[in-house]
């Protein structure tokens, strides 16, 4: 089918389609300037083999994020014409017409590998399709594909499932020698997927990424510089009785957010086209895009950052040492009025000054 039918197909016409792209171009920040680059690059990708989307140990939820944030959005829309050639969830096809319709396409090589869901290592028996196991299916994807994107915390780091007796693995722990783009979060969010496939698309190389292979365009700051509820967080105004109303908008750090050492653009983007995301809604962010979210899955023993609404490391406050966490906003508060910069303040009890060091080595240039 040509690409002005399957814009048919999906009802769009034309006009329809430049407009789309126009809204694509401006949700990722790009000038107008490449609206004509991203809609050839579209095009082009739409008579190839472009995504192969592979479901490991997952609960489909970056599935649903996907496919269930607009109906339909952009994200679906370009998803649909860049030709996913196989994916479990949303394919009509099942059985052996599926797996020899994968093959065909891993044979034809050079489409982005997306993977959902993390492997599992104790025992390949723990997941097997077609009755082979999910590692090795990962592993011939892997080795014709031009770059491989992990989406989703599973697929990045092991997730939830690290947690649990299957030894669960992300893909950069299975698959080597492929660019491997990762989008953590749980779920991934839409906006990351289909950001980080039109810039391959458009420009033909991986995005910059930190050392945690995450695209810096969506990664690169700490949610904590940005959160609308930092202004609290200065004045040492901490949300301890959820049904305070006078504590509605207070920082969540006592309540075990996470956002301090969180690095994602959640604050900036918020989730479902811009209606909300986790600390707006009155939840501490739970530190989904970070490799420690579950820290099972990590070989370095780094402390995670479960449990949620749980703050589980003390602090420690120049002059005063180590700082009971429920106690921690009335000694902010106190060093405000004694003069103390309660910026530096902040900085400390977040653990940031202590980490400068190492945060300082952590990108990948
Ligand atoms: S600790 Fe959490 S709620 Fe408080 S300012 Fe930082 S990111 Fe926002
Ligand atoms: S705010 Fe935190 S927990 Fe919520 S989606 Fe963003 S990174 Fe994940």
């Amino acid at each position: 089918m040509d690409f002005q039918s399957r814009l048919e197909a999906r009802g769009l016409s034309r006009r329809d389609f430049i407009k789309l792209i126009g809204t694509v171009t401006a949700a990722l920040q790009l000038p107008a300037i490449y609206q004509p680059r991203i809609a050839q690059a579209v095009e082009n990708a739409a008579n190839k083999p472009a995504v192969i989307w592979l479901e490991g140990q997952d609960c489909t939820g970056c599935t649903e994020s996907i496919l269930s944030s607009f109906n339909p959005g952009p994200t679906e829309i370009v998803l649909d014409l860049l030709s996913i050639r196989y994916h479990e969830t949303i394919m009509a096809g099942a059985g052996e017409t599926a797996e020899s319709w994968l093959a065909e396409n891993i044979k034809q090589g050079g489409y982005l590998l997306v993977v959902e869901g993390s492997i599992p290592t104790a025992d390949d028996r723990f997941l097997t399709i077609g009755g082979r196991p999910f590692r090795q299916i990962l592993q011939e994807a892997a080795a014709n594909a031009a770059a491989v994107v992990p989406i989703g915390a599973c697929a990045c780091y092991g997730g939830i499932p690290a947690a649990g007796p299957t030894e669960a693995k992300g893909v950069q722990d299975i698959i080597s020698g492929k660019p491997i783009i990762n989008l953590p979060g749980c779920p991934v969010k839409p906006n990351w997927l289909l950001g980080t496939i039109l810039h391959y698309l458009v420009f033909n190389q991986v995005p910059e990424l930190d050392s945690n292979k995450r695209p810096l365009a969506y990664f690169g700051g700490l949610l904590h510089d940005n959160c609308p509820r930092r202004g609290h967080f200065e004045k040492g105004e901490f949300l301890t009785d959820w049904n305070d109303p006078a504590q509605k908008d207070f920082c969540l750090l006592l309540r075990g957010c996470k956002g301090p050492k969180t690095y994602t653009d959640c604050a900036q983007s918020w989730w479902n086209d811009g209606v909300n995301f986790c600390i707006n809604a009155s939840s501490p962010c739970a530190g989904c895009t970070q490799p420690e979210f579950y820290a099972a899955g990590l070989s370095d023993n780094r402390a995670g950052l479960a449990p949620l609404y749980v703050r589980t490391d003390t602090m420690s406050l120049p002059g005063i040492g180590g700082v009971n966490p429920e106690t921690a906003g009335k000694v902010m508060a106190g060093a405000s009025v004694a003069g103390a910069g309660i910026h530096l303040v902040g900085n400390i009890a977040t653990g940031r000054l202590k980490q400068e060091k190492a945060e300082e080595g952590r990108r990948d240039k």
